[in-house]
Order: C-alpha cells, then sequence, then structure tokens
C-alpha cells in the first residue's frame, strides 16, 4: 500500500486538471468514494482544476453538500491530465465516462472489487476492504479530512459494509469509521436516511418482489423477478430497487438470493448475493459481470426461466462441491 500511495500522490500532484468519476448506477460507495476524492483535492490543491461526474445523482445522496458541483454530462469529451477512477471493476462500468478514461493522459484505480481488471495505468485495488471508500481514507492523510469529507467516506463505507455486517467488515474498518465519527459524522443521519429509509413506492414494490418470490434449490435459494411493467406501474426507477436482494438473501434457509430486473426484451440485469459457501462473483464473471464473493452482478439474456435456471445450475454446483 505505502509504494501504491506514493505512485498515486506523485500522479496527483503532477496533474493540473484531475476528473474524478465512479460506474453507472452509481450507489452509497460510488458517490460517497468520489465526494471524498473531490473535495479532498479540491481542498488541498485549491489550485488545480478538478470536477467529479455522476450518471445521475440518486435523491437520498443530495445532502452531500458538494455534490451540486458534480457534473452529470460528459459530452465535453474533455482532456484531463488524470483521471481517477473510483469503484468500477471494469470499464465497461464507467458508462459515458469511459470517454474520460480514454482521453485522459493518466488513469488510476482505486477500487474493491476481486473480479477487478487491473484496466488502469495505476491500479489500488484491495479485495479484502469493506468499500472502495475505504480503500480511499487509507490514501488520505487523517489530519487533512474535514467533517464533510468525513461524511462522504462513511457514507461509502456503511452502505458496502451493510452498516457494518457483512464479513468484509474488518477491525481496520470500524477503526476508520472511529476516526470518522470523530470527525463530526452524522451518524443516524448518514444511516438512516440514505440506508434505511424507503420511500412508499419503494415499499411497496419490496413487498410485490417478495410476494412473488419463489423458494428454489430446497429452500437453499430464492429467486424474483422485476418487470418492466411492474417499474412502469410503480413509476420507479432502478434506484428504487435497492435492498430489495438483501431482503431475499435474509429469508431463513437460503444460501444464495438471485433478482432478475427486466432491462429491455428478453434482457436482464442480474443481482446475486449469498450468505457464507456459494461466490457468486465467479457465476457473475462468466457472464461478464463482476462484484464480490457475497455480491455480484451481471447481464443476461433469455427468458425468466432460462437465465434463472443457467444461474441456480451452476450455485448448485458450487454448493456441491
Ligand atoms: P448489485 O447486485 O447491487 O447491482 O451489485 C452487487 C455487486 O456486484 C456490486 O459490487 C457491483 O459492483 C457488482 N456488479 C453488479 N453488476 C455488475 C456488472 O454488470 N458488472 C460488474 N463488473 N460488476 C457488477
Ligand atoms: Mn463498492
Amino acid at each position: 500500500m505505502n509504494q501504491l500511495k506514493k505512485r498515486f500522490w506523485q500522479e496527483v500532484t503532477a496533474a493540473n486538471s484531475i476528473m474524478i468519476a465512479g460506474h453507472i448506477r452509481p450507489d452509497g460507495d460510488c458517490v460517497g468514494s468520489c465526494m471524498a476524492l473531490y473535495q479532498y483535492f479540491s481542498k488541498v490543491f485549491p489550485n488545480k482544476e478538478i470536477d467529479v461526474y455522476f450518471e445521475s445523482i440518486p435523491e437520498q445522496f443530495g445532502f452531500l453538500e458538494s455534490i451540486q458541483k458534480s457534473k452529470t454530462e460528459c459530452s465535453d469529451g474533455k482532456k484531463y491530465d488524470l483521471f481517477v477512477v473510483a469503484d468500477s471493476s471494469d470499464k465497461e462500468r464507467l458508462g459515458d465516462a469511459k470517454v474520460y478514461f480514454e482521453n485522459s493522459k493518466k488513469t488510476i484505480c482505486v477500487d474493491h472489487h476481486i473480479s477487478n481488471l487491473n484496466y488502469a495505468d495505476l491500479n489500488i485495488v484491495e479485495a479484502n476492504a469493506s468499500s472502495t471508500a475505504e480503500v480511499i481514507y487509507q490514501l488520505l492523510e487523517e489530519e487533512k479530512i474535514d467533517c464533510e469529507i468525513a461524511t462522504a467516506l462513511y457514507l461509502g463505507i456503511i452502505h458496502d459494509s451493510g452498516v457494518f455486517k457483512y464479513e468484509s467488515t474488518s477491525r481496520k474498518t470500524m477503526e476508520i469509521a472511529g476516526v470518522l465519527i470523530e470527525k463530526g459524522v452524522d451518524t443516524a443521519k448518514v444511516i438512516d436516511e440514505t440506508f434505511y429509509q424507503k420511500t412508499y413506492i419503494q415499499n411497496q414494490i419490496l413487498g410485490r418482489v417478495l410476494l412473488e418470490s419463489m423458494m428454489v434449490l430446497e429452500g437453499k435459494g430464492i429467486v424474483s423477478c422485476v418487470t418492466q411493467r411492474m417499474m412502469e406501474f410503480f413509476g420507479a426507477n432502478s434506484g428504487d430497487l435497492d435492498g430489495i436482494i438483501e431482503q431475499l438473501r435474509l429469508t431463513k434457509g437460503v444460501e444464495v438470493a438471485i433478482l432478475l430486473v427486466e432491462t429491455g426484451i428478453l434482457t436482464y440485469k442480474v443481482s446475486m448475493r449469498s450468505v457464507k459457501k456459494v461466490d457468486v462473483s465467479e457465476i457473475a464473471l462468466k457472464f461478464g459481470g463482476g462484484g464480490h464473493v457475497r455480491a455480484a452482478g451481471c447481464t443476461m439474456t433469455g427468458t425468466f426461466h432460462d437465465v434463472i435456471n443457467t444461474l441456480l445450475g451452476y450455485c448448485e454446483i458450487q454448493m456441491n462441491a
């Protein structure tokens, strides 16, 4: 880490213009990690040109003060000296921001996905870390972290650790969180308002998906689906589905949970979670996706039953191994 940290700061110091971006459909870790870098760089290097881009800004993260300064358009294709990517395990997940990756003189990727493809000039990937925010924290100087930066980092950590409960949560995670709390983070607000709080619509879809779920693999698996018609009926967007897969995973007896979200004709965004045996990242990678051992995703084509049968086949092989 020390050698990587040194190289990271060499690149950042040498650049006059820096763009920061995460992945498509930004989640808490993506937003928190990018905003922490954006605020820290802006504070430490007031004379550099620093920008941050998100495909969209989910409403629950709007409370981060500086997020209004972020770009949500990247058609300018501007050439930056340095492009820092946070939380994206492959180039495709950059979405439209790929243009900055292609055009920038230097690229750095900071991430915690075991499936990371090491696609940047400098890759700082810690697969054991709870979150990308945890990796970023280790690149920063503690005394330069103010309450706003700490809030962004805390946001990233709680989202990717499921509020400190997934197995990637370590002593280090908790110690970092402790430092951030001392910086004045309003922890109850961040946890309740960005993680647990649900809108009425989100609750309705959750209810519908749970109602239509099916137990498979003799009670060790659970599957469900969100169709485009359901999304239209509820007037929902993909962000409204956060947390549904976790509720499926928590079903008693379940080892693996799979949620298919219909994104086009015979096309599904697949979310997978496991409890302690199945390596869902390995399965997602077979279909061009990725993620973590216990949480991964990919996009697949076929009918609902074809996709589910294919995935359950791989789950069964692992469960019987
Ligand atoms: P989710 O199921 O919440 O969409 O994603 C779970 C985890 O898998 C996240 O860490 C996310 O980064 C990763 N993931 C989900 N979908 C994809 C995908 O299509 N490609 C890659 N590389 N990772 C994905
Ligand atoms: Mn993450």
